[in-house]
């Protein structure tokens, strides 16, 4: 294996073994899903499944998972119940549904009306990879999803297939078509830019999201792989997207207040060829979710809950804990608020992929992948 200088592999190495339960925060611990750092959660990202219809190489492997036994899944009523924890004794303002892939899940229509009925001002979102959105973009927004992402990371046929090893572009192309007619904007779609294969694209991507409208965010690659496949090499980086953009496109930095976002935005001009100054009006944005290279633990507001109920405080953490388990041993709200707490005020000052020389302390890969984490 080669290294570079300032760009360590991620080790991998079995799990440690980990306490069931964490340990208690101290009692004078602030409100809320708060940790040691001063950092305080609020954004919540929920998991409704670990299963999905595609197999993107740098999330899942051409077989698939071995999917979570059905019981192991919240269900519908264990949603609600950890959602109205969250939000009404730990302070958290947003809900973002994901997966694997929310929509395979056959009752996602009824859990958002639910969610809906229980929190009417909750702002609700959901990452979708779009396929068969264009049939139940309509009812989603009936049942009160505030907004959506979609994740496009190619608009040729051949190039889309590769990378998510499925044949389905015209259907997310139609999901996100319908999503806006629905209302569900504004719609943002998430692109991941692989080495040789879709970031030559890059720009054509941002042109064509731009005349219709839809925030382009490019997120880095990171080593979330189930096949452990990253590499550090292979990475496009913020840097080198912002470079590829360039060739076409101006990008000025959006003033408006980052606000605890993962994605740095930039306002969007035309570069004449040949010029260095753009030409005409501010045409839109994009972001850059720079994850690997200009990490944002610092300002980081997530917390997440899996699809079998165990909370991450990092998608890069080691540690989990079982929300779902003491849910059904009969567990209260309160009891429920505590382990979460609890399980938070451990949160990583940082994940550590960003650390710069060979001798600092190398990243360690989650054994788990973005789909089994929900992203
Ligand atoms: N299936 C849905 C989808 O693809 O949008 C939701 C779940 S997916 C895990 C959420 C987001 O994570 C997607 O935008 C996907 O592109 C991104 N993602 C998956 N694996 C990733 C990786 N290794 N690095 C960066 N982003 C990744
Ligand atoms: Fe499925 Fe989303 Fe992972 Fe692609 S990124 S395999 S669509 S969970």
């Amino acid at each position: 294996m080669s290294v570079q200088l300032g760009m360590p592999q991620p080790r991998q190495e079995a799990a440690p073994t980990l306490p069931a339960v964490p340990p208690s925060r101290p009692a004078d611990a602030p409100a809320g899903l708060t940790d040691r750092y001063g950092r305080r959660a609020t954004d919540m990202r929920l998991s409704l499944t670990d299963k999905c219809n595609l197999r993107c190489t740098y999330c899942m492997p051409a077989e698939g998972l071995e999917w979570l036994a059905k019981q192991a899944v919240m269900s519908a009523e264990e949603i609600m119940r950890i959602v109205r924890v969250g939000v009404e004794q730990l302070g958290v303002r947003e809900l973002r549904l994901t997966g694997g892939e929310p929509l395979v899940r056959h009752d996602l229509v009824d859990i958002i009306a639910a969610l809906r009925r229980n929190h009417p001002d909750l702002p609700i979102s959901m990452t979708t990879n779009g396929v068969g959105l264009a049939k139940k973009a309509a009812a989603l927004k009936a049942a009160g999803l505030t907004r959506i992402n979609v994740s496009l990371d190619s608009l040729h046929e051949e190039t889309f297939t590769k990378l998510t090893r499925r044949p389905f572009l015209d259907q997310v192309l139609a999901g996100v078509d319908a999503a806006w007619a629905a209302g569900l904007g504004p719609v943002k779609l998430n692109a991941v830019l692989m080495r040789g294969i879709n970031d030559a694209e890059s720009p054509q991507l941002l042109a064509w999201a731009l005349e219709r409208g839809y925030e382009l965010r490019f997120i880095e690659q990171m080593p979330l792989d189930a096949d452990h496949g990253w590499t550090r090499r292979n990475m496009i980086t913020a840097a080198e997207i912002r470079e590829l953009l360039s060739r076409d496109f101006v990008l000025s930095p959006d003033r408006r207040a980052r606000d605890g976002a993962p994605a740095e935005r930039f306002e969007v001009r035309r570069r004449p060829a040949g010029s260095a100054e753009p030409d005409g009006p501010v045409l839109g944005t994009v972001g850059i979710i720079a994850s690997v290279t200009e990490p944002f633990c610092s300002d980081c507001r997530r917390t997440r809950i899996t699809a079998e109920g165990k909370i991450m405080s990092c998608l890069f953490s080691r540690e989990e804990f079982d929300l779902l388990g003491l849910l059904r041993s009969g567990a209260g709200d309160d009891e429920l608020a505590r382990r979460w707490q609890d399980a938070m005020w451990i949160k990583p000052k940082a994940h550590g992929m960003d650390h710069v020389g060979l001798d600092a302390p190398d990243f360690v890969q989650p054994d788990r992948s973005m789909s089994a984490i929900g992203g």
